[in-house]
C-alpha cells in the first residue's frame, strides 16, 4: 500500500467539503438554547424599545418649556403606564425604563433638579435628552439573527427580550468514537505493564462537545481484523459520522482502513501531507461519513480541530472560518525536514507566540499548554525570531 496517494492540506479540505450534508431543526426552549445554533433567521416580532421611555430616574417635560418651576403631576414607575398628559408648566416624576407620558420629550435626570412642595425646579444643566426611543434597537420585522449563529450569552439575551420562549436550532450531529488498540486502559483502572491509558476517545468527547456536536462512546476494540468491522457495522447504526482513532498507520496491527472498506465505506483519501496526522482516512457510506484518525494524542486532537470540526459545523449550519490571530514569534521555528506543512502548538499572549517544547504527536503536555496552532506550509523550513506569524486559535 505504499502508492497510497498523498493529499495536501486544501485537497483533504475540498474531499471532506465535498460531502453533501442537511442541517437537522429542531426546537430548543430558550433555557436550553445556550450555545446551540440557529437553525432559522429571526425577524424580530416586536420594536426593541417597545415604547418611548426613560432612561434615568427624573422628571418628564417638554424640552421647549423654559418655565422656572414645573408642577410635578404624578410618578410613574417602571411597568405601569402614565395617567397624565404633559402640558408647559408640568413634568412627571419618572423612573428608569418607565413610559415617558403623552407630551412630554425630554427628561432632565435627578442630580440637575430640586423638587419642593409638589415643584420642580432645574438647578443644573443636563446636556441629554434622556429618552430611548421606540425602535432605536431594533425594528419590529427587522431581521435580527442570522440562522447559523452561534447562541451565545448576549444572543441569548436578545432572544429573550424579543419574547421568544423557543428557538429553532439545528440537531446536533451525533458522532461515534471507536477507539482501537490493544494496549489502552480507561482511566481509573490500574496500568498493566505495556499499557496505556486511552486519551482519545475522552479528548474527542470534549472537542464535539466545544464544536456542539453529540458525543457518543462506543468504546474500544482490539487490535483485530474482523472485531473492527464488526465495531464500525454495529456503531455506525447509532450515529451520523463515526470516527476511529488507531490502526491506520503500517504496522502488523492496523486493520482500520481495510476495515473500513470491508464495511461498505468508499476511502476518499487515506493520506494527507500534513504532520501530525499524516495517515488520516476518510471514506463515506451513503449519508455517513467516518473518519480513521492516527492514535497519536496530538495527532487525533489536530485532525480533529482541522479536519472534521468544520464538517460538523456544516451540519450545524455555521459557516466556520478558523480564527487566525496574527502575532509576532518569540524564538525562531527549525526544522530539518520539510516535505510536509506542520501544526506547531503556540501560545499566543500578548501578540508575541511562544513555541510550546513540543517534541512530536505524542506529546500531550506541551498541547495542553497551547492556545493556538501554527501551521508552517510544506517546503518551508526556518521562521526568524520577530516574524508575524498567523496563529489559529483553539
Ligand atoms: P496507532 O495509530 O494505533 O498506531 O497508535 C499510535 C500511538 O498512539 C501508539 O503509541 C498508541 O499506543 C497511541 N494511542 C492509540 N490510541 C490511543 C488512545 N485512544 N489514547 C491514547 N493513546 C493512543
Ligand atoms: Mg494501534
Amino acid at each position: 500500500m505504499a502508492s497510497k496517494p498523498l493529499l495536501s492540506i486544501e485537497e483533504a479540505e475540498k474531499a471532506i467539503a465535498a460531502f453533501p450534508v442537511t442541517v437537522r431543526t429542531e426546537t430548543a426552549a430558550l433555557s436550553a438554547a445556550h450555545d446551540r445554533f440557529l437553525a432559522r433567521d429571526i425577524l424580530s416580532p416586536i420594536a426593541m424599545p417597545e415604547f418611548d421611555k426613560s432612561a434615568m430616574d427624573g422628571y418628564a417635560f417638554i424640552s421647549r418649556d423654559t418655565s422656572p418651576e414645573y408642577q410635578v403631576i404624578e410618578t410613574i414607575a417602571a411597568g405601569t403606564p402614565p395617567s397624565r398628559t404633559i402640558a408647559p408648566g408640568l413634568c412627571a416624576k419618572i423612573m428608569t425604563g418607565a413610559m415617558l407620558p403623552p407630551g412630554a420629550d425630554r427628561v432632565v435626570k435627578r442630580e440637575c433638579t430640586a423638587e419642593e412642595n409638589g415643584l420642580m425646579r432645574i438647578v443644573a444643566a443636563d446636556a441629554n435628552f434622556n429618552v430611548r426611543r421606540r425602535g432605536e434597537d431594533v425594528q419590529a420585522g427587522q431581521l435580527v439573527m442570522a440562522r447559523g449563529t452561534r447562541l451565545r450569552a448576549a444572543q441569548v439575551a436578545l432572544l429573550a427580550s424579543l419574547g421568544l420562549a423557543e428557538v429553532p436550532v439545528a440537531a446536533p450531529p451525533r458522532v461515534g468514537i471507536l477507539t482501537t488498540g490493544s494496549e489502552l486502559v480507561a482511566p481509573g483502572l490500574p496500568l498493566g505493564p505495556g499499557r496505556i491509558y486511552d486519551s482519545n476517545s475522552h479528548s474527542l468527547a470534549a472537542q464535539l462537545r466545544e464544536t456542539g456536536a453529540e458525543p457518543l462512546a462506543l468504546g474500544g476494540v482490539a487490535d483485530n481484523a474482523a472485531a473492527t468491522v464488526q465495531a464500525i457495522a454495529s456503531g455506525l447504526e447509532r450515529c451520523d459520522i463515526l470516527i476511529l482513532s488507531g490502526g491506520v498507520s503500517a504496522g502488523d496491527f492496523d486493520f482500520v482502513p481495510a476495515a473500513m472498506k470491508k464495511a461498505g465505506f468508499i476511502l476518499h483519501f487515506e493520506k494527507i501531507a500534513v504532520q501530525p496526522g499524516m495517515p488520516t482516512v476518510f471514506g463515506s457510506l451513503g449519508d455517513k461519513a467516518a473518519f480513521g484518525l492516527p492514535g497519536n494524542p496530538v495527532s487525533t486532537f489536530v485532525i480533529f480541530e482541522v479536519f472534521i470540526k468544520p464538517l460538523l459545523l456544516r451540519m450545524l449550519g455555521h459557516d466556520h472560518r478558523p480564527w487566525l490571530q496574527p502575532a509576532v514569534l518569540a524564538a525562531p521555528f527549525q526544522r530539518s525536514r520539510a516535505e510536509r506543512s506542520v501544526f506547531v502548538p503556540v501560545m499566543v499572549s500578548a501578540g508575541r507566540a511562544e513555541l510550546v517544547s513540543y517534541h512530536g504527536s505524542a506529546h500531550l503536555h506541551a498541547l495542553s499548554r497551547a492556545n493556538g496552532l501554527l501551521l508552517v506550509p510544506a517546503g518551508q523550513s526556518t521562521i526568524p525570531a520577530g516574524s508575524t506569524v498567523d496563529v489559529r486559535l483553539l
